[in-house]
C-alpha cells in the first residue's frame, strides 16, 4: 500500500519534480501530454489514497508563471478547487470517508505575477537544461473511509465539467479486486472499483 505514499514523498522533492517536467516523453505514467492527466488510487483496507497530476495547461489554461493578476487568480482558482476533494471526487456517503491528509502542490503556487525570475531561477538550479514553461499541478488525498465497502465507485464528473481543458484522465487503481486501469472522459466520469 504505501506506494502512492512513497511516490508522493519523491514528489515532494524538488529535484523529482524537475525531472517530472524535463521529460515530456509518454513513456511514463507521469507523462506531461496536455490534454490528459494521471490519477493513482489505492483502497486498502479502511485506507484511501488519491494522487492527481496533471499539466497545469489542463487545469488553468496556461503553465509558465503568471503574467498578471488574472491569471494568478486562475491559479488560486485551481488551488482552491483542488483542495476540496468533496468536490473532485464525490466519494458515496454511505461509504464514510474522513479526509485525513492532502497537499496540492506545484512550482506555479506561489509565484507572484510578474516574479517570471523566480520560475525561472528555481529550474536553472534543479537542472542543467534550459527551462522550459510547462509545469504540472499535484494533488494528493488521503482518507479514512469507515465502510470501504461501500466505496463502488468515484464521480468525477466535477473535475471534467470544471476544467474543459482536461480530455483525459488515466487511473491506476489498486483496489480489493487488485490492480486495474481505467480512461475516463467527461462522456465517462465514473470511476469502478
Ligand atoms: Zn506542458
Amino acid at each position: 500500500m504505501h506506494y502512492l505514499l512513497f511516490t508522493f514523498a519523491l514528489l515532494l522533492s524538488g529535484a523529482t519534480l524537475a525531472n517530472e517536467h524535463r521529460s515530456h516523453e509518454h513513456d511514463s505514467l507521469d507523462a506531461h501530454v496536455h490534454g490528459e492527466a494521471q490519477l493513482d488510487v489505492a483502497l486498502e483496507g479502511k485506507l484511501l489514497e488519491l494522487q492527481l497530476h496533471s499539466p497545469a495547461m489542463n487545469l488553468a489554461g496556461f503553465e509558465r508563471a503568471p503574467a498578471n493578476a488574472r491569471e494568478q487568480a486562475r491559479l488560486n482558482a485551481v488551488r482552491d478547487f483542488l483542495t476540496q476533494p468533496e468536490k473532485v471526487f464525490m466519494l458515496a456517503p454511505e461509504a464514510g470517508c474522513a479526509l485525513e491528509r492532502e497537499a496540492v502542490s506545484s512550482e506555479l503556487f506561489g509565484v507572484a505575477a510578474g516574479d517570471e525570475d523566480h520560475l525561472a531561477l528555481h529550474d536553472e538550479a534543479s537542472e542543467a537544461e534550459p527551462a522550459d514553461d510547462h509545469h504540472d499541478i499535484h494533488a494528493y488525498y488521503q482518507f479514512t473511509c469507515a465502510k470501504p465497502q461501500a466505496l463502488r465507485s468515484i464521480d468525477l464528473r466535477n473535475l471534467f465539467r470544471q476544467y474543459p481543458g482536461l480530455h483525459e484522465l488515466d487511473v491506476q487503481l489498486i483496489g480489493p479486486r487488485g490492480q486495474k486501469g481505467q480512461t475516463l472522459n467527461a462522456r465517462n466520469p465514473i470511476l469502478q472499483f
